[in-house]
């Protein structure tokens, strides 16, 4: 499908993408809008006009209304945006409510309810196993049976953009200072959006009904508080600081086309996670560092997929609600240029960790269903000194 809107056709924006954030324009209270090339589509007064039912969502400063209203709602007001940049008739009412990217501030899009981190790259797990138990098994007995993950800070969920002040905390030996070894991993994080039963497990195949979007990740990591703290109850303060995720999410209907085969799964999975064919999202991420790119992890190399990590978290009854996260854990593929975290791409090199003042961007990008590309937008944090 071809946009009438100037720029946007073959841009990494294109309406095949069509992503939702909560924007701001000077003086007036965050909402919801739809990017659209360097635009964003003011969708409030616009769906007033047309006496959408659920205009009233695009008023919110979350896209938590918006994604409580489900899937069938989701995939109307996708075809409804496609239709509003596309028709050229639409185009008198929809153009005065396209503003420029740089006009607008971009807010936290999601209230986030619970955040969960898995742990699903075999490249990850094998290389973290080998640097911090050189003389073990890399992979711990459990980590084939089940997609492995802990509970996270939901409170401490930023938007893209937003200062990463440096941790302190305990270190080996119960000493005391500032991180050393601060570090990130790049992830891909899920939103809910219909929430579920309290009791009543989401199978597997219910991914598309429970999951509104997608959003690029930063699980900032303080290596060193780490280290001493997660055994055996696994992170806690060195996680706990900073999660950064993408201004924009990507609906889950945009990556229709990024859908592709794991590499595979053995010993074979139990039922509730889905054997079998397990499919996973071609998404290419970048990780750049003071504008220099330092690794380019594919996320089609991950091991457990993203229905399995979502049937797994519920297994045992406990309920979605919608604006829950749950990350992917950090993407690392086989090769070295393609690890997701400073700790595996500096292996020992200290210096490989985060000074203060550095940036860091994660870009990721997908085929698109028009055959082109898509961008999930950008991931960017910036270092401050440690307070305190
Ligand atoms: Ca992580």
């Amino acid at each position: 499908m071809k946009t009438w809107v100037p720029g946007a056709d073959g841009s990494l924006f294109d309406v095949d993408n069509l992503p939702y954030g909560v924007f701001a324009l000077p003086g007036e209270e965050p909402r919801v809008g739809v990017r659209i090339g360097d635009l964003v589509l003011d969708l409030a007064p616009v769906a007033a006009a047309e006496m959408l039912d659920v205009h009233h969502v695009f008023e919110e400063r979350s896209l938590n209304a918006l994604m409580a209203e489900g899937r069938a709602v989701r995939e109307s007001v996708r075809r409804w945006v496609s239709g509003l940049l596309t028709e050229e008739p639409e185009r008198d009412l929809v153009e005065p409510h396209l503003v420029p990217l740089q006009e607008v501030t971009m807010h936290l899009p999601v209230e986030v309810a619970d955040y969960v981190d898995f742990y699903a790259s075999e490249h990850h797990a094998s290389n973290v196993g080998r640097i911090f138990r050189p003389d073990g098994e890399a992979l711990l007995p459990n980590w084939k049976h089940l997609p492995v993950g802990y509970h996270g800070r939901a409170g401490t969920v930023v938007a893209s953009g937003t200062p990463v002040v440096r941790p302190r905390g305990q270190q080996r030996g119960g000493t005391f200072g500032t991180s050393k070894r601060l570090d990130i991993e790049a992830e891909l994080g899920f939103v809910v959006g219909t929430g579920s039963e309290l009791g009543t497990p989401v199978p597997y195949d219910a991914f598309a009904d429970h999951v509104f979007g997608v959003v690029g990740l930063n699980d900032w990591s303080a290596r060193d508080i780490q280290a001493w703290e997660y055994v055996p109850l696994g992170p806690f303060l060195g996680k706990s600081f900073a999660t950064s995720i993408s201004h924009w999410v990507t609906p889950i209907e945009a990556l229709d086309a990024a859908w592709v085969d794991l590499p595979g799964q053995d010993p074979e999975p139990l039922p509730y996670l889905g054997p079998g064919a397990v499919r996973g999202l071609d998404i290419d991420v970048e990780i750049e560092v003071n504008g220099e790119v330092v690794s380019r992890p594919p996320y089609r190399t991950m091991y457990w997929s993203p229905a399995q990590m979502l049937a797994h978290l519920t297994v045992n009854g406990a309920s979605l609600r919608t604006g829950d996260l749950f990350a992917s854990g950090t993407i690392s593929g086989p090769d070295p240029d393609q690890r997701g975290s400073l700790l595996e791409i500096g292996w020992g090199d200290e210096s490989a960790f985060l000074a203060d003042g550095d940036v860091v961007t994660l870009r990721y990008s997908a085929p698109g269903t028009a055959g082109g590309r898509l961008s999930l937008g950008e991931v960017v944090g910036v270092v401050e000194p440690a307070r305190g």
